[in-house]
């Protein structure tokens, strides 16, 4: 574990974590409930969706920490994102971000590929 935020915190660390994340999500998957998530979300965008309203994007975060990431759909509820999709493919907007205090990661999503905003 030590080693590891030693390696993390090294510039090395830091330029290997770049290359090493995601750049595209592989399809979306439409599913009822939060309940039928599998524990290992791998490339893919799940949606929930329950009596024909969209109400959560959820998808591992493409940094590769670990963390899931869940967006918002419902316009009752803020902050909000929009998805658009199409078969297999997925945009969402606005940006999706991880708080600084986690692994800190800012993307887009448009078809399915990762829009990496760096600082
Ligand atoms: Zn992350």
């Amino acid at each position: 574990m030590e080693a590891r935020i030693i390696i993390k915190n090294t510039l090395v660390g830091k330029l290997w974590k770049r290359l090493a994340r995601r750049k595209n999500y592989s399809g979306v998957e439409v599913i009822e409930s939060v309940n039928e998530l599998p524990k290992n979300l791998g490339a893919r965008i799940f949606l929930v969706s329950r009596g024909g309203i969209l109400r959560w994007a959820i998808m591992a975060c493409p940094c590769k920490c670990g963390d899931s990431i869940n967006a918002n759909l419902m316009e009752s509820h803020s902050p909000c994102w929009q998805v658009k999709w199409r078969g297999n493919k997925i945009s969402i907007k606005p940006s999706l971000w991880v708080s600084e205090d986690k692994c800190g990661s800012h993307f887009w999503i448009k078809s399915n590929h990762v829009y990496w905003v760096d600082n």
